[in-house]
């Protein structure tokens, strides 16, 4: 089968993923490489370096967060799964696109200043330099396609921008990649006002036992105009009812949501029923996911050959850059 294109995408070993990681992206990582596309996954440990201080869990948070990988269905035999780190030509594009970066232009995304406000004592020029590493993560592997949620789609914007300046520059040698958003771009955390996001710690771990999940989800904030039991409530605004439609088969949907408009059930009843459904829906992720831990060498032997496989590609294309920009 020819390839439909190239796909690149990554995250930050910060954890074990949660039900955004999954919806707003992983989902796709694993459709895109059952439609025929070819694709390169990324552990992107340097990104993580722009927050993490305390940088010993590194290593355990990339196996955790790989088995999660290869629990949701990725398949190191299609796709090539790695580290950043372990391939460092991207250390040497980062420099050579940072040439084409207007430091003004980092300064306004919204990312970048998202995380100055979650962490003003820890603002590094890593930090405001990520998306130059992340653009040359994107294109030092010419991928036309990225996999990702609604808040990384500005760097995707910006990586377009890089790229135009760079060819511009000297030559057409980068390609200018597009971001693929799921039909869940971005899903609410628990506390209903923020994305949900490991940093925040307002998830559900992909990996949450029965009881960490009916506990998480007693403390879901539904809608907040339903302040007694009695009062009907609007599931259009409420987060609970968003992921019933997700996880909880479609005719009890329904049920739900006329009960919850007619006040027949209370908030406390439909996360009861929520956490059934999710409980359900992630039962063959967490087996799957502990059969590949079953053999504590297979996540690194994936990404020992993922490295390799990532390396040749890598190496090509910078003899190309390097050859465009005329250094000797
Ligand atoms: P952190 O809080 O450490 O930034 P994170 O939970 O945001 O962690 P990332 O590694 O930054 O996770 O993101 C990995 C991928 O998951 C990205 O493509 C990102 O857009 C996507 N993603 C993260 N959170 C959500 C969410 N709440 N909804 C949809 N997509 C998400
Ligand atoms: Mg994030």
């Amino acid at each position: 089968m020819t390839s439909k294109g190239r796909i690149f995408s990554g995250m930050r070993p910060t954890g074990r993923l949660h039900l955004g990681n999954y919806l707003g992206a992983l989902q796709n990582w694993v459709a895109l490489q059952n439609e025929g596309y070819e694709c390169i996954y990324c552990v992107v440990d340097l990104h993580a370096l722009t927050t993490e201080t305390d940088t010993s869990h590194l290593r355990a948070n990339t196996y955790e967060m790989v088995l999660d990988w290869l629990a949701a269905g990725l398949d190191p035999q299609k796709t090539i799964l790695f580290v950043q780190s372990q391939v460092p030509e991207v250390n040497e594009l980062h420099v050579i696109l940072s040439m084409v970066t207007p430091f003004g232009r980092l300064e306004d995304l919204p990312t970048f200043k998202e995380k100055v406000r979650q962490n003003p004592e820890n603002v590094n020029y890593g930090l405001l330099g990520y998306p130059v590493l992340q653009a040359a993560d994107i294109t030092l592997y010419l991928a036309q396609y990225v996999p990702v949620g609604e808040d990384q789609v500005p760097h995707i914007e910006f990586t377009r921008e890089v790229v135009r300046r760079f060819n511009n520059r000297w030559g057409e040698v980068l390609v200018e990649p597009e971001a693929k958003l799921t039909e869940t771009p971005r899903v609410m955390g628990l506390d209903s006002v923020n994305k949900m996001s490991k940093s925040l710690d307002n998830h559900i771990e992909l990996a949450a036992t029965p009881e960490e999940i009916r506990r998480r989800v007693m403390t879901m904030v539904t809608d907040p105009q339903r302040t007694h039991r009695h009062i009907p409530g609007r599931p259009e605004v409420c987060n609970v009812y968003h992921l019933h439609q997700i996880y909880t088969p479609a005719d009890q949907v329904i049920r739900i949501e006329h009960d919850c408009k007619t006040a027949a059930i209370g908030c406390v009843d439909c996360k009861k029923i929520f956490a059934a459904s999710l409980i359900t829906g992630l039962a063959e992720h967490r087996e799957r996911r502990a059969r590949f831990a079953a053999d504590p060498d297979y996540v690194w032997d994936v990404l020992a050959e993922g490295r390799k496989r990532a390396s040749v590609i890598a190496q090509d294309v910078m003899l190309r850059v390097r050859d465009a920009v005329g250094l000797p």
